[in-house]
């Protein structure tokens, strides 16, 4: 099946697919408790898109009471784990036979390019379950060294019920990274999407009870993060918390965990992360390929975004006008058009938030080299890539996440204050370091405190 339609026949698509709009709870789809929902809107064009069941604390004890009844009575866990195995892949072929109408789903409710989802989103998503589905009948438990009288196994057991709560920016792959895993291994899962972004979920649920994952075993909770958030990291009956989003809420999970059952919390947070480029970095247009990728891909909307450019003066020039040219051959516009690779910020919060980052770059002094606004067009928030020159590490787009198409360049001299650079950060998610010298490419990658060094 060929990974693209066409922009008509995107539209079509959108005009005429379900959306989905109920929590999914033991199986089906519900309206919450209280019968209240809340509104979700296109990016594209600003309008309201959907209505979804806004869960709270009634919601969230049925799921949970559900998930943890099937846990329990073993349909899932239990269950062979080549016959979980089959579930999960026949479930990766049911997401295969339905990829367009859910990078539909995923694109007009987070903006995101069509021509992304297709080939990056699903793909990964795709990637990602199959790989942990297979893990399902492969992972062997170990014997450890005890005397002749005893038997000691180390056994790998499923913890009981996960909660996953989920960013806007990679919906449908944050749910496979968390609920792929987590399912192969044989817990109850409940999703908690973030509340732009329910739709993919929801479709991706409903797909994996048709593949026959058992009522109870995958559930999504949607609603606001103070209502169905939190209600989830301080529920007694939750054995673990997978989180991903930004560090202010992850450390409230961490809290919410400390007041009720000690649950396991595992986080992935927020980003500020340096791109150093040294003065004999080889070949500047295969770094500008990537400097100019790793920050305006998913326009900036990506937690290991290469936000600042730290880079040697001598080089500076040459890859800033190389990284411009490409840049501007990326065009924005429409997210169901194929063409554009740019689409819209996921949110007017976002968007306001982005705009003010750059009033505040403009204001501190920073120099603008391209893009710095706004793009009018169909009611919907879309921003120009933005490049600033010259920025001072103490200024706040130095500094401060900006989740958007921003790039700051700072300008360093030497190796040593690259790396002071680069780690004169509160965040420390991921690098990327650009050299032709092996032993300087270590010595940098070590230096530099990051979750992940990507070298060249
Ligand atoms: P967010 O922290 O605002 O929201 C994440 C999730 O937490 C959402 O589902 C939201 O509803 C929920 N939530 C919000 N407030 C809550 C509360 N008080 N209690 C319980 N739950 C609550 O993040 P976001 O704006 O959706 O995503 C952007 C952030 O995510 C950025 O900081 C980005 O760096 C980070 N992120 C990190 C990674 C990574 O792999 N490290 C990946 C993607 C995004």
């Amino acid at each position: 099946m060929s990974l693209l339609l066409t922009r008509e026949e995107y539209e079509s698509l959108s005009n005429s697919i379900e959306l989905p709009s109920g929590a999914f709870i033991d199986g089906r789809a519900r309206v919450a408790a209280s019968g209240e929902t809340f509104e979700t809107f296109n990016p594209a064009n600003g309008q309201v898109l959907n209505r979804i069941a806004a869960c709270a604390q009634p919601d969230v004890d049925l799921a949970v009471e559900k998930a943890r009844d099937a846990f329990d009575d073993g349909r899932w866990a239990k269950r062979h784990p080549t016959e979980r195995k089959k579930a999960m892949i026949k479930w990766c072929k049911l997401i295969r036979r339905h990829r367009h109408e859910l990078a539909v789903l995923e694109s007009v409710e987070s903006g995101k390019p069509i021509q992304e989802i297709a080939n990056v989103d699903l793909e990964e998503t795709l990637h990602c379950l199959e790989w942990h589905a297979e893990t399902a009948d492969k992972i062997y438990d170990e014997t450890a060294p005890a005397g002749d009288d005893a038997v000691a196994l180390v056994v790998r057991e499923p913890i009981g019920v996960v909660a996953c709560i989920l960013p806007w920016n990679f919906p449908m792959q944050m749910m496979a990274w968390k609920a792929g895993p987590a399912l192969a291994a044989g817990n109850s899962v409940i999703v908690k999407p973030a509340e732009q972004t329910s739709m993919s979920a929801l479709r991706l649920a409903e797909l994996a009870s048709e593949a026959g994952i058992p009522r109870g075993v995958l559930n999504v909770v949607t609603g606001y993060g103070e209502s169905a958030g939190a209600p989830l990291g301080l529920h007694a009956d939750v054995d673990m918390v997978s989180f991903t989003g930004s560090t202010e809420v992850g450390r409230k999970f961490l809290e919410y965990s400390a007041r009720s059952n000690l649950k396991k919390v595992v986080l992935e947070c927020g980003g500020k992360n340096p791109c150093v480029v040294l003065d004999d970095a080889e070949n500047l247009d295969v770094v500008a390929e990537h400097a100019t990728q790793a920050v305006f891909w998913n326009m900036g909307e990506n937690c290991s975004s290469n936000s600042r450019l730290i880079v040697h003066r001598d080089v500076k020039d040459a890859l800033l006008e190389r990284i411009l040219h490409r840049v501007r051959d990326w065009r924005t516009g429409d997210p169901l058009d194929p063409a554009n690779r740019l689409g819209a910020i996921v949110s007017r919060e976002q968007y306001d938030s982005i705009l003010n980052y750059i009033e505040q770059g403009k204001r501190e002094g920073a120099e603008l080299v391209l893009g710095g606004k706004a793009i009018e067009a169909d009611g919907g928030w879309f921003i120009e890539p933005t490049i600033f020159d010259n920025v001072r590490p103490d200024m706040t787009i130095a500094r401060e996440e900006i989740f958007g198409p921003v790039l700051a360049v700072i300008v360093i001299s030497g190796v040593d204050e690259a790396v002071k650079m680069a780690n004169d950060t509160n965040y420390g998610l991921a690098a990327s370091v650009f050299t032709s010298n092996v032993k300087r490419a270590h010595r940098v990658a070590r230096a530099i405190r990051a979750g992940t060094v990507t070298v060249n």
